[in-house]
């Protein structure tokens, strides 16, 4: 699935009626979650068949088309069998028990209920809701309009910091003719810098990162510094909100470029399968920016994998930055130890280029063994 994005401008009555059919979404998937909290045996389908109900039942839910009231029951479906899974496997901690929602901020349209003008210069909404006619506003490269319709699968409404957007899902698979470079690559995703590889070049973190995490600090403290439900805090969330999402902006973008640059250039690249949602817990702001960062930068790493054909693999993380990576030996490090110094072999390298080569090495010998993620978003 290739994602194009749109931001959609439109006026203050159309942006009314996105806002209600976010509402109407956010109630029917809440309605839905009460259904089988209430009743037992509930199943998707029965989800699915209570929509028509909710229909019947209350007008405003009835404006809403039809397969996006199916797309909200999907929602609490979505919920109910994550939460499901998690018990059937076992996930230690919270199981995630799914809970009513109260922000939501979009509405999923699939195949119906909308139309896209032929030159791809405007959309429109054309069930109950009243959004009607808006345009979209967009890097002039991306054409929605070339695609056959039948290809768009959905269509979804955002509502961000900074306005509402639209996401067209389109089923393609984009092929990208891959250069062969006859080059293999182990990848160390580390702190100090973004990732070490196994030929010693090390990704620095950008340098936004630091300066972001500042202002997003200051920003934090100005909301709470405010009175509660004051006008004045309202403003202060608004502007956090919007210098969160300029945040998010920048992590994609430098995860995009990067993963794009390493994946251009090597055949294979190998990586430690680390636990990101672990890592994420208990963390400061600081550390927490990286997780995040680390998770996309993966994600993205392995689309391009698909989109080039060039195989990402993923190996467990045992003592990858223990071993020494000419020997075998195990040498024993905490984390500040940035050197590898290896008693046996006498090999010195930075530790997480030691780690790096390891990584390389595990995925080759074991290639059969460590696993080949697949992964559905590539945009
Ligand atoms: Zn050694």
């Amino acid at each position: 699935m290739l994602i194009y994005e749109y931001k959609l401008d439109g006026n203050k009555q159309q942006y009314a009626a996105i806002d209600e059919a976010i509402r109407v979404v956010q109630f029917i998937r809440n309605k839905c979650l009460r259904l089988w909290m209430d009743t037992r045996g509930i199943n998707k389908n029965d989800l699915q068949c209570y929509c028509a109900v909710l229909a019947k039942e209350y007008s405003f839910a009835r404006t809403l088309n039809s397969q996006a009231r199916q797309a909200s029951a999907d929602r609490a479906w979505a919920a109910i069998s994550r939460f499901y899974e998690n018990c059937l496997n076992h996930k230690p901690g919270k199981k995630g028990y799914p809970k009513f929602q109260h922000d939501n901020r979009s509405v999923e349209y699939k195949t119906t209920g909308w139309k896209l003008d032929p030159d791809g210069r405007h959309i429109t909404f054309i069930d109950g809701c009243g959004i009607g006619s808006l345009r979209l506003v967009g890097n002039p490269k991306q054409h929605i309009e070339t695609f056959p319709l039948k290809q768009i699968k959905r269509v979804r409404i955002l509502r961000r910091a900074d306005g509402y957007y639209v996401q067209f899902g389109v089923q393609a698979e984009r092929q990208i003719e891959h250069t062969s470079t006859g080059s293999v690559v182990g990848i160390d995703m580390g702190l100090k810098v973004f990732y070490t590889d196994s030929n010693g070049n090390t990704v620095a973190n950008p340098r936004h990162y630091r300066k972001a995490e500042k202002k997003l600090k200051r920003l934090h403290r100005e909301v709470s510094r405010k009175q509660k439900k004051s006008k004045n805090r309202k403003k202060a969330r608004q502007r956090l909100a919007k210098a969160s999402l300029k945040v998010q902006r920048q992590r994609e973008d430098f995860a995009r470029k990067t993963a794009s640059t390493l994946v251009s250039s090597h055949d294979l690249i190998a990586y430690e399968h680390l636990q990101i949602r672990n890592m994420v817990k208990n963390h400061k702001l600081a550390k927490s920016i990286h997780d995040a960062a680390w998770g996309q930068f993966l994600s993205l790493v392995k689309a391009y994998g698909i989109m080039h054909n060039v195989p990402v693999i993923a190996v467990p993380p045992h003592y990858t930055s223990q071993d020494c990576s000419r020997c075998g030996e195990r040498v024993k490090k905490t984390l500040s130890t940035r050197t590898h110094v290896c008693p046996k072999c006498g090999l010195v390298m930075d530790r997480d280029e030691n780690g790096a080569v390891n990584i390389l090495a595990k995925a080759l010998n074991e290639g059969t063994l460590g696993h080949r993620e697949t992964h559905e978003r590539a945009s």
